[in-house]
């Protein structure tokens, strides 16, 4: 069916790639075009914040090359190369180079962007990292090559407590910055967070929490100087930005399509709210859920792909945790979708359960520390689902 229809898929992540893959195992023969405004070469993104631990080089980190993957997947891709321009009336894009192509299905995959909420000068930017792709990596560990280096990692989200417990495991002496008094605020109850800090200090990692960034200057010596709100300074070699991500969703808003803060707006069947126009992946909010993770973008890899060989098919996701790669302290989490009644939080030092209830008492959410992280299937049994 539809060997002669044309499928542009924008973006070579995990959602670009996985769905041309997925298309082709379930034999299907339109003619497919990536795009990528990246270096196109197959990698798993996750594997970014535990390359220093493993001594990975960014080359063993990309698992084919872009024209491996074109060949593979019997695809065009196109590389280093940006789509500027979406024209819905016409089912037509347009590329940084001038090109222009026509669809008769696009899937919008363009991911997730970096956010830094300040502004970083001129003269120290260079000096200034965020790692959300291969690219991105490999001028980072160009950029670590001397080690040990003194790295500030500004943020305590999941990707800079990965980051900070991956670059100590590479021998690096790090900082970790974040205004929130304790680490992956977002992901665990305070205690929890805690547990996580205490196991990052004891093994050496400087913690400035509670803290906001003020300036970043060059020294004399070409060091880096973070100052913070409460007149302390840290010095450092290199920083990294690790204070969020954004999903790229400007080019569907400006061609019109239905857009919220949380990604391009798609349905359980990942329409957007123009015919032929698909969204996976970071960008894409399915109803009112954006995990932004792994799980939730395969299982919707999965339902595109039956809709788009003829069997139209509504995603939904189980109850699945997120498992940060933490091992000074391993951590799974599943945060509760609206604001617990109560969390009733067990345990002492490394080994902690956390479970947040409703006000009728019903467990909505839960986070694990240590080796409570064995308890992740039997809760994940009773918690509600992400998109059930
Ligand atoms: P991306 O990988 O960001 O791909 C977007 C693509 O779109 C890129 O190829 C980009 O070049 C292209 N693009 C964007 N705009 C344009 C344009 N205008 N024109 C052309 N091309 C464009 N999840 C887990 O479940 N478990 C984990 O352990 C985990 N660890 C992580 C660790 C780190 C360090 C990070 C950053 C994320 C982690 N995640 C994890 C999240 C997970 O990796 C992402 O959810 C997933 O990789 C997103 O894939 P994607 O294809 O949607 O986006």
């Amino acid at each position: 069916s539809n060997s002669h229809s044309a499928l542009i898929i924008i973006g070579t992540g995990m959602a670009g790639i996985g769905l041309a893959r997925a298309l082709r195992r379930q034999g299907d023969t339109r003619t497919i075009t990536l795009i990528s405004a990246d270096s196109g070469d197959d990698y798993s993104k996750p594997l970014l914040s535990t390359g220093f631990a493993k001594r990975l080089t960014p080359d063993q980190l990309a698992q084919r090359s872009a024209r491996d993957v074109a060949e593979e997947l019997n695809a065009e891709l196109i590389t280093h190369t940006q789509v500027v321009h979406l024209h819905v009336d016409n089912q037509r894009i347009v590329l940084s180079n001038g090109h222009q192509l026509h669809y008769d299905d696009l899937v919008l995959a363009t991911g997730a962007a970096p956010r830094t909420p300040f502004s970083v000068p001129e003269n120290v930017a260079k000096r200034c990292f965020t790692v959300n792709d291969l690219d991105e990596y490999r001028r980072f560990y160009d950029a670590l090559a001397a080690a040990p280096a003194r790295v500030a990692i500004v943020g305590a989200g999941l990707v800079g407590c990965e980051f900070a417990n991956d670059l100590y495991a590479g021998g690096h002496q790090v900082t970790l910055i974040a205004p929130e008094r304790a680490p992956l605020p977002r992901l665990l109850p305070e205690p929890l967070g805690q547990a996580l800090g205490n196991a990052f200090q004891a093994a050496g990692i400087q913690l400035a929490l509670g803290r906001t960034l003020q300036t970043l200057t060059l020294n004399p010596d070409n060091a880096l100087s973070l100052h913070l709100d409460n007149g302390d300074h840290y010095v450092a070699d290199i920083a990294l930005l690790a204070t969020g991500l954004t999903p790229r969703s400007e080019l569907a808003e400006t061609a019109g399509l239905a857009v919220s803060r949380s990604g391009i707006m798609v349905d359980r069947q990942l329409r957007t709210s123009q015919p032929h126009i698909f969204a996976l992946g970071d960008v894409a909010c399915v109803e009112d859920v954006n995990a932004m993770y792994v799980q939730p973008l395969q299982a919707c890899i999965k339902a595109l792909t039956s809709t788009l060989t003829g069997k139209p098919t509504s995603v939904s996701f189980g109850a699945w945790p997120v498992i940060v790669k933490t091992p000074l302290l391993p951590v799974v989490a599943y945060p509760p979708a609206t604001t617990p009644a109560r969390w009733q939080i067990e345990g002492e030092g490394n080994e902690m359960t956390a479970i947040a209830e409703n006000k009728d008492g019903r467990l909505i959410g839960f986070a694990l520390t240590g080796g409570c992280v064995r308890r992740k299937v039997e809760l994940s049994r009773t918690a509600p689902a992400l998109l059930g």
